[in-house]
């Protein structure tokens, strides 16, 4: 056994992923692409609705949700 082995990572514990906006992490986040970037980038529901609306760049690609196991 390599006790040495063991991944320290700097996320939290949870595998809630962080807003792109305001970096707080959300057990749902939109997947959506705001900018003239082409990137997409997940947004809280709160930073969703602020990017959403009033932006013709806006494109929703789905919605990502933790995944409960078990
Ligand atoms: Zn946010």
């Amino acid at each position: 056994m390599n006790a040495g082995n063991l991944v320290n990572r700097p996320m939290p514990r949870s595998r809630q992923k962080p807003c792109s906006l305001c970096q707080q992490t959300a057990p749902m986040l939109y997947r959506v692409r705001c900018d003239a970037s082409g990137e997409w980038i997940f947004a809280c529901p709160e930073c969703w609705v602020k990017i959403s609306q009033d932006n013709p760049l806006y494109v929703y690609g789905g919605t990502w949700k933790v995944k409960k196991r078990g």
